[in-house]
């Protein structure tokens, strides 16, 4: 059985990353955080590797590690873009993680 995932406040964030490295996508958004591992091709996640740097780090956007945790300061986000870009959602998790409400997504 999943835990209640975690709800952020906010913390020191841009509204979206737009110096990603990943060279299929102009940037990155990430209004949930976090994900679990549930199959054999999870065995290295980078989004885990990278959260978990982070875990205890004050104020870091991953501060809980790899920790399920919805961001609803981030849903707005969009309305505020003034230019078009291929947005990567949810590189750092998995918008259909069976902890994510079904409200929250839509
Ligand atoms: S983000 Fe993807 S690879 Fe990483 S644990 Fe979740 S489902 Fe697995």
């Amino acid at each position: 059985m999943l835990e209640s995932p975690e709800i952020d406040k906010g913390e020191r964030e841009p509204e979206l990353s737009d110096n990603t490295k990943i060279e299929w996508t102009d940037a990155t958004w990430n209004p949930v955080r976090g994900c679990t591992k549930i199959t054999p091709g999870c065995a290295h996640c980078y989004a885990e590797t990278f959260a978990e740097r982070f875990r205890g780090v004050p104020g870091h956007p991953y501060e809980q590690g790899f920790d399920l945790r919805m961001v609803p300061h981030k849903l707005l986000d969009p309305l505020r873009w003034t230019r078009p870009r291929m947005v990567f959602v949810n590189s750092m998790s998995d918008l259909f993680h069976m902890g994510v409400p079904d409200d929250y997504v839509g």
